[in-house]
């Protein structure tokens, strides 16, 4: 009769150094963090707000140097002499 042993369970009584609700860590400095938690101490949780605001920022510059660029286009456009260049070659006139 050969019936597995239930109890065989692999060995986990240590090398968790963690405590399992430190689930997270800090963006700032690295340290696990509760879940709960997205920083660890406020000074973290301000840089870390700064660090968004700064990524926010740039994502709305990136934005604007499109429209601007778009802008620029149309007035470029505009400004431009009607009837330009786009058919190059020769042409079948002769
Ligand atoms: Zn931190």
């Amino acid at each position: 009769m050969i019936h597995p042993n239930p109890s065989q369970t692999p060995d986990v009584s240590d090398s968790s150094v963690r405590s399992p609700n430190m689930v997270g860590s800090c963006p700032i400095c690295g340290r696990p963090l509760p879940a709960n938690q997205t920083a660890c101490s406020p000074k973290c949780r301000a840089a870390r707000s700064r660090q968004r605001q700064e990524a926010k920022r740039e994502e709305r510059d990136a934005k604007m140097r499109l429209l601007l660029t778009e802008a620029l286009g149309l007035l470029s456009d505009v400004n431009a002499p009607h009837g330009t260049a786009k058919e190059t070659g020769s042409s079948p006139d002769h």
